[in-house]
Protein backbone atom coordinates (compact mmCIF):
# COMPACT_ATOMS: atom_id res chain seq x y z
CA UNK A 1 0.00 0.00 0.00
CA UNK A 2 1.40 3.38 -0.87
CA UNK A 3 1.99 5.27 2.10
CA UNK A 4 1.20 9.19 2.47
CA UNK A 5 3.34 12.24 3.70
CA UNK A 6 1.35 12.34 6.67
CA UNK A 7 2.16 9.15 7.54
CA UNK A 8 5.41 9.56 7.28
CA UNK A 9 5.56 13.02 8.80
CA UNK A 10 3.83 10.65 11.95
CA UNK A 11 6.85 8.54 11.68
CA UNK A 12 9.05 11.53 11.35
CA UNK A 13 7.69 13.36 14.47
CA UNK A 14 7.30 9.20 16.42
CA UNK A 15 10.95 8.73 15.99
CA UNK A 16 12.03 12.48 17.14
CA UNK A 17 10.07 12.06 20.12
CA UNK A 18 11.59 8.36 20.96
CA UNK A 19 14.73 10.47 20.66
CA UNK A 20 14.02 13.46 22.68
CA UNK A 21 12.56 11.03 25.50
CA UNK A 22 15.84 8.66 24.87
CA UNK A 23 18.01 11.73 25.52
CA UNK A 24 15.97 13.19 28.83
CA UNK A 25 16.71 9.71 30.20
CA UNK A 26 20.55 10.71 30.38
CA UNK A 27 19.94 13.95 31.69
CA UNK A 28 20.81 15.35 28.01
CA UNK A 29 19.10 18.36 26.90
CA UNK A 30 18.93 19.28 23.13
CA UNK A 31 17.02 22.01 21.15
CA UNK A 32 13.29 22.06 22.33
CA UNK A 33 10.41 21.25 19.39
CA UNK A 34 7.76 23.16 21.15
CA UNK A 35 7.35 26.53 22.50
CA UNK A 36 4.71 27.07 25.06
CA UNK A 37 4.37 31.44 25.01
CA UNK A 38 2.09 32.98 27.59
CA UNK A 39 0.84 35.83 25.25
CA UNK A 40 -1.61 37.54 27.90
CA UNK A 41 -2.40 36.77 31.65
CA UNK A 42 -4.98 38.78 31.01
CA UNK A 43 -8.49 37.02 31.40
CA UNK A 44 -11.81 37.50 30.74
CA UNK A 45 -13.33 34.41 32.41
CA UNK A 46 -13.86 33.94 36.16
CA UNK A 47 -13.00 30.60 37.02
CA UNK A 48 -13.39 28.49 40.14
CA UNK A 49 -9.71 26.00 39.47
CA UNK A 50 -7.88 29.39 38.23
CA UNK A 51 -6.67 32.55 40.42
CA UNK A 52 -5.06 34.03 37.45
CA UNK A 53 -8.17 36.36 36.60
CA UNK A 54 -7.88 37.77 40.48
CA UNK A 55 -4.25 38.23 39.88
CA UNK A 56 -3.20 42.34 38.70
CA UNK A 57 -2.57 41.95 35.19
CA UNK A 58 1.11 42.87 34.39
CA UNK A 59 2.22 44.15 31.19
CA UNK A 60 3.10 41.92 28.08
CA UNK A 61 5.83 42.16 26.38
CA UNK A 62 5.10 44.53 23.47
CA UNK A 63 5.58 43.48 20.12
CA UNK A 64 9.23 44.09 19.66
CA UNK A 65 10.26 41.85 22.51
CA UNK A 66 8.70 39.18 20.88
CA UNK A 67 10.38 39.60 17.23
CA UNK A 68 13.83 39.65 19.29
CA UNK A 69 13.21 36.68 21.45
CA UNK A 70 12.16 34.77 18.82
CA UNK A 71 15.09 35.25 16.96
CA UNK A 72 17.00 33.71 18.63
CA UNK A 73 18.23 30.67 16.60
CA UNK A 74 17.37 28.02 19.57
CA UNK A 75 13.89 28.25 18.57
CA UNK A 76 14.42 27.23 14.99
CA UNK A 77 14.06 24.14 15.83
CA UNK A 78 10.39 24.30 17.04
CA UNK A 79 7.45 22.79 15.29
CA UNK A 80 4.73 23.29 17.30
CA UNK A 81 3.52 26.78 19.00
CA UNK A 82 1.54 26.82 22.38
CA UNK A 83 0.27 30.72 22.65
CA UNK A 84 -0.87 30.20 26.25
CA UNK A 85 -2.79 32.58 28.31
CA UNK A 86 -4.69 33.90 30.63
CA UNK A 87 -7.39 34.13 27.26
CA UNK A 88 -5.07 34.98 24.49
CA UNK A 89 -7.71 36.02 22.14
CA UNK A 90 -7.55 39.01 24.20
CA UNK A 91 -4.48 40.15 22.97
CA UNK A 92 -5.38 42.69 20.10
CA UNK A 93 -2.10 41.66 18.29
CA UNK A 94 -2.30 38.35 17.99
CA UNK A 95 -2.26 37.66 14.39
CA UNK A 96 1.11 39.94 14.55
CA UNK A 97 2.52 37.57 17.02
CA UNK A 98 1.88 34.54 14.39
CA UNK A 99 3.30 36.13 11.78
CA UNK A 100 6.79 36.58 13.59
CA UNK A 101 6.66 33.67 15.05
CA UNK A 102 6.15 32.35 11.18
CA UNK A 103 8.88 34.39 10.11
CA UNK A 104 11.54 33.21 12.64
CA UNK A 105 10.68 29.33 13.03
CA UNK A 106 10.64 28.01 9.40
CA UNK A 107 10.32 24.23 11.13
CA UNK A 108 6.58 25.56 12.55
CA UNK A 109 3.88 22.92 11.49
CA UNK A 110 1.47 23.49 14.12
CA UNK A 111 -0.14 26.77 16.07
CA UNK A 112 -2.46 26.06 18.99
CA UNK A 113 -4.44 28.01 21.76
CA UNK A 114 -6.92 27.34 24.29
CA UNK A 115 -9.54 29.76 24.35
CA UNK A 116 -12.57 30.07 27.18
CA UNK A 117 -14.85 31.46 24.42
CA UNK A 118 -16.13 34.52 26.51
CA UNK A 119 -15.52 37.06 23.95
CA UNK A 120 -16.31 34.91 20.97
CA UNK A 121 -16.76 37.11 18.33
CA UNK A 122 -13.53 38.93 18.55
CA UNK A 123 -11.92 35.42 18.96
CA UNK A 124 -13.32 34.17 15.50
CA UNK A 125 -11.94 37.35 13.93
CA UNK A 126 -8.42 36.67 15.31
CA UNK A 127 -8.65 33.17 13.97
CA UNK A 128 -9.71 33.95 10.46
CA UNK A 129 -6.74 36.50 11.08
CA UNK A 130 -4.63 33.97 11.18
CA UNK A 131 -5.89 31.43 9.14
CA UNK A 132 -5.25 33.80 6.23
CA UNK A 133 -1.39 33.82 7.02
CA UNK A 134 -0.84 30.55 7.45
CA UNK A 135 1.94 29.59 4.21
CA UNK A 136 0.92 26.30 2.01
CA UNK A 137 2.96 23.74 3.68
CA UNK A 138 1.76 24.59 7.20
CA UNK A 139 -0.22 21.83 8.95
CA UNK A 140 -2.99 22.95 11.84
CA UNK A 141 -4.60 25.95 13.70
CA UNK A 142 -5.58 24.48 16.40
CA UNK A 143 -8.28 25.90 18.84
CA UNK A 144 -9.40 24.03 21.54
CA UNK A 145 -12.84 25.39 23.24
CA UNK A 146 -13.16 25.07 27.01
CA UNK A 147 -16.06 22.68 28.03
CA UNK A 148 -16.28 21.90 31.86
CA UNK A 149 -19.41 20.90 31.98
CA UNK A 150 -22.83 21.09 29.83
CA UNK A 151 -24.76 24.31 30.74
CA UNK A 152 -25.25 24.69 34.21
CA UNK A 153 -21.73 23.01 34.98
CA UNK A 154 -19.88 24.49 32.72
CA UNK A 155 -21.56 28.44 33.90
CA UNK A 156 -20.53 27.91 37.16
CA UNK A 157 -16.83 26.48 36.41
CA UNK A 158 -16.70 29.30 34.49
CA UNK A 159 -18.08 32.03 36.73
CA UNK A 160 -20.00 33.41 33.76
CA UNK A 161 -23.93 32.59 33.23
CA UNK A 162 -24.10 33.25 29.21
CA UNK A 163 -20.23 31.19 28.84
CA UNK A 164 -21.77 27.67 27.66
CA UNK A 165 -24.33 29.49 25.33
CA UNK A 166 -21.01 31.27 23.84
CA UNK A 167 -18.70 28.15 23.73
CA UNK A 168 -21.63 26.51 21.80
CA UNK A 169 -21.84 29.64 19.22
CA UNK A 170 -18.08 29.16 18.83
CA UNK A 171 -18.40 25.89 17.93
CA UNK A 172 -21.02 26.10 14.69
CA UNK A 173 -18.77 29.12 14.00
CA UNK A 174 -15.18 27.14 13.70
CA UNK A 175 -17.07 24.02 12.19
CA UNK A 176 -18.54 26.27 9.18
CA UNK A 177 -14.67 28.23 8.68
CA UNK A 178 -13.53 24.04 8.94
CA UNK A 179 -15.36 23.45 5.96
CA UNK A 180 -13.62 25.37 3.67
CA UNK A 181 -10.48 24.96 5.79
CA UNK A 182 -8.70 22.16 6.55
CA UNK A 183 -5.79 23.87 8.20
CA UNK A 184 -7.89 24.31 11.09
CA UNK A 185 -8.18 21.89 14.30
CA UNK A 186 -11.26 22.05 16.27
CA UNK A 187 -10.80 20.39 19.63
CA UNK A 188 -12.53 20.58 23.64
CA UNK A 189 -10.21 21.11 26.64
CA UNK A 190 -12.31 19.37 29.59
CA UNK A 191 -10.05 19.83 33.61
CA UNK A 192 -11.83 17.26 35.35
CA UNK A 193 -13.07 18.66 39.08
CA UNK A 194 -15.11 18.24 41.85
CA UNK A 195 -18.13 20.25 39.80
CA UNK A 196 -17.91 18.18 36.96
CA UNK A 197 -17.04 14.77 38.21
CA UNK A 198 -20.98 13.69 37.65
CA UNK A 199 -20.91 14.93 33.96
CA UNK A 200 -17.99 13.31 32.53
CA UNK A 201 -19.82 10.86 30.79
CA UNK A 202 -22.03 13.00 29.35
CA UNK A 203 -19.35 15.74 28.24
CA UNK A 204 -17.72 12.66 26.79
CA UNK A 205 -20.63 12.10 24.32
CA UNK A 206 -20.97 15.46 23.64
CA UNK A 207 -17.38 15.44 22.24
CA UNK A 208 -18.24 12.01 20.15
CA UNK A 209 -21.62 12.95 18.97
CA UNK A 210 -19.56 16.17 17.46
CA UNK A 211 -16.70 14.42 16.21
CA UNK A 212 -14.20 16.58 18.01
CA UNK A 213 -10.42 15.65 19.41
CA UNK A 214 -11.04 15.98 23.06
CA UNK A 215 -8.45 16.52 26.27
CA UNK A 216 -9.34 15.42 29.30
CA UNK A 217 -6.62 17.27 32.01
CA UNK A 218 -6.17 17.01 35.67
CA UNK A 219 -7.21 19.64 38.06
CA UNK A 220 -3.49 20.63 39.76
CA UNK A 221 -3.91 21.92 43.21
CA UNK A 222 -0.26 24.19 43.03
CA UNK A 223 0.03 27.76 43.62
CA UNK A 224 3.04 27.18 42.15
CA UNK A 225 1.81 26.62 38.83
CA UNK A 226 0.14 29.38 36.37
CA UNK A 227 -3.10 28.33 37.71
CA UNK A 228 -1.80 29.85 41.25
CA UNK A 229 -4.67 28.16 42.94
CA UNK A 230 -4.63 26.93 46.58
CA UNK A 231 -6.65 23.55 47.99
CA UNK A 232 -9.94 24.90 49.52
CA UNK A 233 -13.46 22.87 49.69
CA UNK A 234 -15.05 23.61 45.93
CA UNK A 235 -11.26 22.00 44.86
CA UNK A 236 -11.14 19.14 46.84
CA UNK A 237 -12.44 15.76 45.47
CA UNK A 238 -14.41 13.04 47.45
CA UNK A 239 -13.36 9.29 47.37
CA UNK A 240 -16.37 8.62 45.67
CA UNK A 241 -15.60 11.25 42.97
CA UNK A 242 -12.25 9.55 42.75
CA UNK A 243 -14.13 6.27 42.05
CA UNK A 244 -16.08 7.86 38.96
CA UNK A 245 -13.06 9.44 37.70
CA UNK A 246 -11.05 5.95 37.53
CA UNK A 247 -13.37 4.29 36.19
CA UNK A 248 -14.09 7.00 33.74
CA UNK A 249 -10.58 7.49 32.74
CA UNK A 250 -10.20 3.94 32.60
CA UNK A 251 -13.33 3.40 29.93
CA UNK A 252 -11.93 6.65 27.11
CA UNK A 253 -8.18 5.20 27.64
CA UNK A 254 -8.91 2.06 26.41
CA UNK A 255 -9.63 3.99 22.85
CA UNK A 256 -5.70 4.56 22.72
CA UNK A 257 -2.64 2.53 23.43
CA UNK A 258 -0.86 6.20 23.74
CA UNK A 259 -2.96 7.07 26.72
CA UNK A 260 -2.35 3.91 28.70
CA UNK A 261 0.66 4.47 30.47
CA UNK A 262 -0.25 8.31 31.48
CA UNK A 263 -3.67 7.53 32.55
CA UNK A 264 -2.53 4.29 35.30
CA UNK A 265 0.15 6.89 36.14
CA UNK A 266 -2.95 9.98 36.91
CA UNK A 267 -5.03 7.30 38.19
CA UNK A 268 -2.37 6.23 40.66
CA UNK A 269 -1.68 10.03 41.85
CA UNK A 270 -5.27 10.60 42.34
CA UNK A 271 -5.38 8.33 45.42
CA UNK A 272 -1.87 10.12 46.50
CA UNK A 273 0.66 7.98 45.00
CA UNK A 274 3.57 9.32 43.04
CA UNK A 275 4.01 8.70 39.01
CA UNK A 276 5.62 5.64 38.08
CA UNK A 277 8.09 6.82 35.46
CA UNK A 278 10.99 7.88 37.22
CA UNK A 279 12.59 10.37 34.87
CA UNK A 280 9.46 12.40 35.37
CA UNK A 281 8.46 14.16 32.46
CA UNK A 282 10.24 15.51 29.25
CA UNK A 283 9.17 18.68 29.67
CA UNK A 284 12.32 20.83 30.00
CA UNK A 285 13.52 18.80 27.23
CA UNK A 286 11.14 19.05 24.51
CA UNK A 287 9.61 22.27 25.16
CA UNK A 288 10.77 25.81 26.32
CA UNK A 289 8.10 27.43 28.02
CA UNK A 290 8.26 31.62 28.03
CA UNK A 291 6.35 33.69 30.39
CA UNK A 292 4.65 37.24 29.45
CA UNK A 293 7.37 39.00 30.64
CA UNK A 294 10.15 37.10 28.66
CA UNK A 295 11.04 34.40 32.48
CA UNK A 296 11.95 31.19 31.20
CA UNK A 297 11.13 27.91 32.94
CA UNK A 298 11.43 24.42 32.84
CA UNK A 299 7.82 23.95 32.96
CA UNK A 300 4.58 25.99 33.87
CA UNK A 301 3.77 23.74 36.91
CA UNK A 302 6.81 24.76 38.81
CA UNK A 303 7.65 28.60 39.07
CA UNK A 304 10.50 27.92 41.13
CA UNK A 305 12.19 26.09 37.92
CA UNK A 306 12.65 29.83 36.73
CA UNK A 307 15.98 29.22 34.00
CA UNK A 308 16.23 33.34 33.51
CA UNK A 309 14.86 35.67 31.56
CA UNK A 310 14.60 35.86 27.38
CA UNK A 311 15.39 39.72 27.45
CA UNK A 312 18.49 39.50 29.46
CA UNK A 313 20.06 36.50 28.03
CA UNK A 314 20.05 35.03 25.13
CA UNK A 315 17.39 32.08 25.50
CA UNK A 316 20.20 29.53 24.19
CA UNK A 317 22.62 30.64 26.49
CA UNK A 318 19.42 29.87 29.35
CA UNK A 319 18.30 26.83 27.87
CA UNK A 320 22.01 25.15 28.11
CA UNK A 321 23.16 26.90 31.25
CA UNK A 322 24.99 24.60 33.66
CA UNK A 323 21.54 26.15 35.83
CA UNK A 324 19.17 24.81 33.71
CA UNK A 325 20.92 21.63 33.67
CA UNK A 326 20.50 21.36 37.27
CA UNK A 327 16.91 22.64 37.46
CA UNK A 328 16.48 19.36 35.04
CA UNK A 329 17.51 17.31 37.38
CA UNK A 330 16.14 18.57 40.78
CA UNK A 331 12.59 19.13 38.89
CA UNK A 332 12.53 15.52 38.81
CA UNK A 333 11.75 15.53 42.82
CA UNK A 334 8.62 17.48 42.38
CA UNK A 335 7.08 15.30 39.33
CA UNK A 336 6.54 12.43 40.93
CA UNK A 337 2.95 13.77 42.55
CA UNK A 338 2.50 16.49 38.96
CA UNK A 339 -0.80 15.43 37.15
CA UNK A 340 0.19 16.94 33.93
CA UNK A 341 0.26 14.81 31.26
CA UNK A 342 1.81 17.48 28.58
CA UNK A 343 5.12 15.18 28.82
CA UNK A 344 4.29 12.55 26.85
CA UNK A 345 6.48 10.73 24.96
CA UNK A 346 6.82 7.61 22.82
CA UNK A 347 10.03 6.54 24.33
CA UNK A 348 8.18 6.03 27.57
CA UNK A 349 5.14 4.65 25.41
CA UNK A 350 7.30 2.23 23.79
CA UNK A 351 8.95 0.94 26.70
CA UNK A 352 5.69 0.69 28.52
CA UNK A 353 4.29 -1.44 25.79
CA UNK A 354 7.73 -3.59 25.66
CA UNK A 355 7.36 -4.06 29.41
CA UNK A 356 3.86 -4.76 29.95
CA UNK A 357 2.10 -5.55 26.82
CA UNK A 358 5.06 -8.19 25.09
CA UNK A 359 6.85 -8.49 28.28
CA UNK A 360 10.49 -8.04 26.95
CA UNK A 361 11.56 -5.68 29.26
CA UNK A 362 12.47 -5.78 33.03
S1 LIG B 1 -8.56 28.79 33.62
FE1 LIG B 1 -8.07 30.00 31.79
S2 LIG B 1 -10.01 31.02 31.27
FE2 LIG B 1 -10.19 30.37 33.39
S3 LIG B 1 -9.54 32.16 34.62
FE3 LIG B 1 -7.74 30.80 34.34
S4 LIG B 1 -6.70 31.58 32.55
FE4 LIG B 1 -8.77 32.44 32.54
S1 LIG C 1 5.76 16.19 35.32
FE1 LIG C 1 4.95 18.20 35.88
S2 LIG C 1 6.53 19.14 37.17
FE2 LIG C 1 7.47 17.48 36.04
S3 LIG C 1 8.36 18.44 34.25
FE3 LIG C 1 6.33 17.64 33.69
S4 LIG C 1 4.92 19.35 33.95
FE4 LIG C 1 6.81 19.84 35.07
Amino acid sequence: MLKTPVFYKRVNRVTRSIYKGFMAGRGIASKPNACIFTVTKKCNGKCLMCNVWKDKAEDDLGIKDIEKIFSDPLLDSIESLHLYGGEPTLRKDLVGIVKIALKKCKKLKTIGFSTNCVAYKPALEKIKGILEILPQDFEKLNVRLSLDGLEGVHNKVRGLPFVFDNAMLMLEELKKIQKSNSKLGVSIGCVIQPANVHQLDKIYEFIKSNKLEYAFNHLIINPSSFFSNTKNKELTFTDSQIKKITAFLKRISGEQIYEELYTNDIINMYWGKRRSKSRGCVFGYSTIFIENNGDVFMCMNNKSAKLGNALETDLSRIWFSKKADAIRKDIKSYCGTCRSDCGKNWYDIVRYILKKKIGLLK
